[in-house]
């Protein structure tokens, strides 16, 4: 069930009339992409049945990056890269989490404040990871995705890393393998990023907006190992590379009440919500980033740019410790032909139909 889809189609206009005016174009998109997706709107294509010759009309998606029927899709072919570029070393998962104190004008000033999450963690990861207690080198590789939900869709702007642990050294030459357990120190961690991301606050003319106890509080970063192997980073690839609800997660949709599961991290259950319908679509809107704002970045030797290829990595991995990388095959899912549901035959693409006119006067 397109659950999201049918949430926005049942009670989307509604919500556009009460807050339209005050909406940003980016959300009004989002609805009506959204509503919209694989109804015809955004061009059909046309497939032959190659035995029975009946025809077949597959409607496009809505491509936005919003949309959870439009990023299943995308989240299989980008999970396969990530496998091509798995090291044979262990990985970690660090999260780091903006205080509460400062999610009002982080919401207010998203593309600054989301850049400067991204640059300043990396700033502060490199510096430590140069440190000879921890990897002794800050030519380090990652991946890093942006979340701004959490699991009651509220705001709550985090930044997940896959790190593999260790790094390149200074001219390429070996490969220095960070701790088992940790890849830096949390702490120092802490007070580094919180130092940067105040300085970048006030080079973008935001420190006075902040109240100036959230300096002194602790924020919360969190460093978990997860060991090695496709399982491991298959399992952290999905877990980041994900929107602010899936379909799966909601229960049920009646008289403007939508009910869905969220996960009480406490007492480790599920448990539903309930929430109206337009506080649910408000919620919703609330994770919509700024228009080309890139929520997933490769950075380091991880990075497309990076003069070391993945295979040289691998190699210089293995001989650090000493032995041969055996990769089981990571197999190119099969992309399965499309059959015709009716018959079971093979279709053949014919020719793309581009979407209709719309409201023909009459
Ligand atoms: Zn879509
Ligand atoms: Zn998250």
């Amino acid at each position: 069930m397109n659950a999201v889809q049918k949430i926005f189609q049942m009670y989307g206009s509604q919500y556009m009339a009460l807050y339209g005016d005050r909406m940003p174009k980016s959300h009004k998109k989002t609805i009506r992409d959204i509503i919209k997706c694989r109804n015809g709107a955004f061009g059909t294509m046309v497939y032959e049945c190659r035995e029975c010759r009946n025809l077949h009309f597959v409607h496009c998606c809505c491509g936005n990056r919003h949309c959870p029927n439009c990023q299943q899709s995308k989240a299989d072919q980008w999970l396969n890269q990530q496998m091509k570029k798995l090291l044979p070393t262990h990985y970690f998962l660090l999260t780091i989490t903006l205080p509460q104190d400062l999610r009002d004008v982080v919401r207010s000033h998203q593309r600054e404040s989301y850049g400067a999450l991204f640059a300043c963690t990396n700033e502060a990861l490199k510096k430590l990871a140069q440190d000879k207690r921890f990897v002794g080198s800050d030519q380090i590789g990652y991946l890093a995705a942006l979340h701004t939900w959490g699991g009651m869709l509220q705001y709550h702007p985090h930044l997940h890393l896959v790190i593999p642990g260790g790094a390149l050294s200074d001219h390429n030459e070996q490969w220095l393998s960070s701790r088992q357990d940790l890849f830096v120190h949390t702490k120092p961690l802490e007070i580094i990023f919180k130092a940067k991301f105040k300085g970048a606050m006030k080079k973008a003319g935001l420190l006075h907006k902040i109240d100036p106890a959230v300096w002194k509080q602790q924020w919360v970063i969190d460093s978990q190992a997860v060991g090695q192997g496709q399982n491991s980073l298959r399992y952290l690839s999905r877990y980041v590379f994900r929107v602010a609800i899936s379909n799966n997660r909601i229960k049920s949709i009646e008289n403007g009440v939508i009910k869905f599961l969220y996960k009480d991290r406490k007492r480790k259950k599920w448990k539903v919500m309930a929430l109206d319908a337009m506080e649910f679509i408000r919620r919703f809107l609330q994770h919509v980033l700024p228009k080309g704002f890139m929520k997933i970045r490769h950075y380091g030797f991880l990075n497309p740019n990076c003069a070391l290829s993945i295979e040289k990595i691998r190699e210089l991995i293995s001989f650090i410790h000493d032995i041969v990388a055996l990769f089981t095959q990571i197999r190119e899912p099969e992309m399965p032909g499309i059959k015709y549901s009716h018959c079971g035959h093979d279709l053949k693409f014919v020719f793309f139909a581009k979407p209709e006119a719309r409201s023909r006067p009459g």
